[in-house]
Parts: C-alpha cells; structure tokens; sequence
C-alpha cells in the first residue's frame, strides 16, 4: 500500500473520502507478502487516492450527472439507459469510475424513483435494453431485485436487460440458487461481470458462472486496464483464455477513465493498443475483447483498434499481418473508396 504518510490521520481522510469495504473472500485472495499484489491494490486504500493527480482528471470525467433525465438513470445513447441501483458495493474497487458516489450515505433506488424512471422508459419506445448498475446491484436484497426487475418488465418495449456486478469475482458465494431463479424469470437477461486478474478466477468465482449460466444467463466480462495490475500482454492473455475456459466472454476492456482518485492507474493510451495487439496475433477471437475508451464530457465509448489496413496503393489495399508481414489485397472499389 506505500508508506502511509502522515500516518493515520491521513489514513482517515482518505477512508472518509473514498470508502472502504472488501468482502473476506476477496481478501483471503491477497498475498500479503507482496506490497503489489494485484488483490490487494484493487481492494485497499492507497493514499495516493488524495496525493496522486494527473492533468485533466475530474469527478465526472464521462459528465454523466449530465445525462440523468430523471433521478437514477443515464440515458446517452438511443436504444439503451444504465439504471443507478444502488450505491453499495461487495468490495469497493480503488480503481471505480464512480467513486463520486461514495461520499455520503450509499442510496438505495426506492419505490418513487423506479416510479419515475419506468414513467421514463415507457415514454421512450426507442429504448430495448436497460443497463441495471450502480454500484453493485447484486448487493440488494433478493426480493427488492426481483421488485426492480419486475418493475422493468412491464415496459413492454424492453427487450434485454443487463445486469452489471462484480459479486461473481468478490462475493461469488452471492449468486444462490434462488438469486438465479428470481434473474431467470427475467431473461433475456446478461450478466457483464469484472474479472481483471488471472488470480480471480477462482473454484468459487467459476461455480458462480456456471450456475448463472445453467441458468441460462449468459455472462460476459469487462476488464479495467490497470498500470501494474495487468497492464502486461501475459497476465492479459492469461486472464481472457481462462474466462473463455469458463465459458465467460470477455466483452471490453476499458482504457482507465481520466476519474479523480484513479490517477496511479492510468496507463499511456497507446499500452492498450500494443497489449490487443499481441494478443490478436496469439489468442482466439472467443478470447479478445475489444479495447474502448469512454471519451470525456460524454462522447460516449469508441474502439482503439490496432491498424491492420496501413494504406491504399492504386488500387490494392496495404494490410500488415499479425506477424508484420505486408499483404496486397485487390478490393472492388465502389462508392465507398476513400481515395
Ligand atoms: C457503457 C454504457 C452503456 C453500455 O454500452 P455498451 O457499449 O452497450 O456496453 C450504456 N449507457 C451508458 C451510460 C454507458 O456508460
Ligand atoms: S463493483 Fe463496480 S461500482 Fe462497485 S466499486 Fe467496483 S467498479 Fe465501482
């Protein structure tokens, strides 16, 4: 964790700002040894949470306070909205592009708000999938997720709905057999869970997939991009092919977005593009996620895909291989040529 300096005191404040609490399970998982183990800087404080900024970090980085129509709910893009559940966390991850929340009592949505934002997604015919997050909202009692979701699905537009939790990698005994039937009479329903080290997909963590899964719920993983946590090709590579072995699909892995408090693991934009890179020429499709970034201010998400097609000459496309061979391609050019 570093030399807490300033001792307690500091220690305090840091608490006070950014909130604490890490499951036991997920504890048992660090190597105490190790100053930098990769458990243990997910879960434990680090003052440079309040020491530690680099330029252009903010709060809100992705302004979503700004794109809340009604309390509770993000709408940004047009056919789905990301429904705030609740402010409580299983373990509260250093690393959350949401750490605003923490300050203050964690809200848990109630009955008026859900009233207001299922008057909101009724109104909007456009919207077919709807985002359940928060903070974690597995951390809710069974009966109040079943109120949520039932709640949902009575907007008769609704398609999909998504939960996003980490409760299958820090509290994998969560996921019960009478949570999975309450999420089953839901579907289609998915689960995008948060795997980003090889060493959380443990016996427990893949018993909580499996039954989700037999269930019938799909689930699909997004992974933060950590400086000294696995922002390495191996440790990358090793994680996605084991979560595939799962049967667990990785789905993204975010660039760290630009959040206040976040700054010690933010890595330069192009160590993603260099690790997908690799990992394109060396694992399975079934294993790769596509690298995004949430661009600030609210853009929204876009890929950093490495560059394949390097060129046009004449009329033949450039592409370089995976092993950096140049390969010319004949292409039927029509309307869309871009010379
Ligand atoms: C990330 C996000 C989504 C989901 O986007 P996908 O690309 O479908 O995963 C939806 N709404 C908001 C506000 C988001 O930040
Ligand atoms: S579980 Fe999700 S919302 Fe909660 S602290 Fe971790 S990243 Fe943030």
């Amino acid at each position: 964790m570093g030399s807490l300096e300033g001792g307690r005191k500091c220690y305090d404040k840091l608490i006070c700002r950014y909130r604490w609490a890490a499951t036991p399970y997920y504890l048992s998982l660090i190597d105490w040894s190790d100053p930098n183990d990769p458990i243990r800087r997910q879960c434990i404080p680090d003052p440079k949470e309040i020491t530690f900024y680099l330029d252009g970090s903010e709060d809100d980085p992705l302004a979503e306070e700004r794109h809340m129509p009604v309390p509770h709910l993000i709408h940004r893009y047009g056919d789905r909205a990301l429904l705030l559940a609740t402010g409580i966390c299983a373990t509260y991850c250093r690393h959350c592009n949401r750490k605003r929340f923490w300050a203050g009592r964690p809200r848990v949505i109630n009955q008026r708000a859900l009233g207001g934002i299922i008057r909101y997604l009724s109104n909007h015919p456009g919207i077919r999938e709807v985002i359940v997050s928060g903070g974690d909202p597995l951390t809710m009692g069974s009966a109040h997720i079943d109120r949520v979701l039932s709640a949902l699905r009575t907007v008769k537009h609704l398609e999909v709905i998504r939960i996003g939790s980490r409760v299958p990698v820090v509290m994998p005994m969560r996921i019960t057999k009478g949570l999975c039937r309450i999420l089953a009479r839901h579907r289609p329903l998915w689960l995008n869970t948060h795997f980003n080290h090889p060493r959380e997909v443990t016996k427990e963590a893949e018993s909580a997939c499996d039954m989700l899964q037999r269930h019938g719920i799909p689930v699909s993983n997004q992974t933060v991009l950590l400086k000294g946590i696995n922002d390495d090709s191996e440790i990358l590579g090793d994680l996605f092919c084991r979560l595939q072995a799962i049967m667990v699909r990785p789905y993204y892995l975010f660039h760290c977005d630009a959040v206040r408090g976040t700054d010690h693991f933010r890595t330069d934009l192009y160590k993603g593009i260099r690790i997908m890179k690799t990992l394109l020429g060396n694992i399975g499709g079934l294993c790769l996620p596509t690298l995004v970034i949430d661009l600030p201010g609210g853009g929204g998400k876009v890929p950093l895909n490495p560059d394949y097609l390097t060129g046009i000459d004449g009329d033949e496309a450039v592409f370089k291989n995976h092993e950096g061979r140049t390969i010319r391609y004949k292409s039927p050019w029509g309307a869309d040529c871009p010379g």
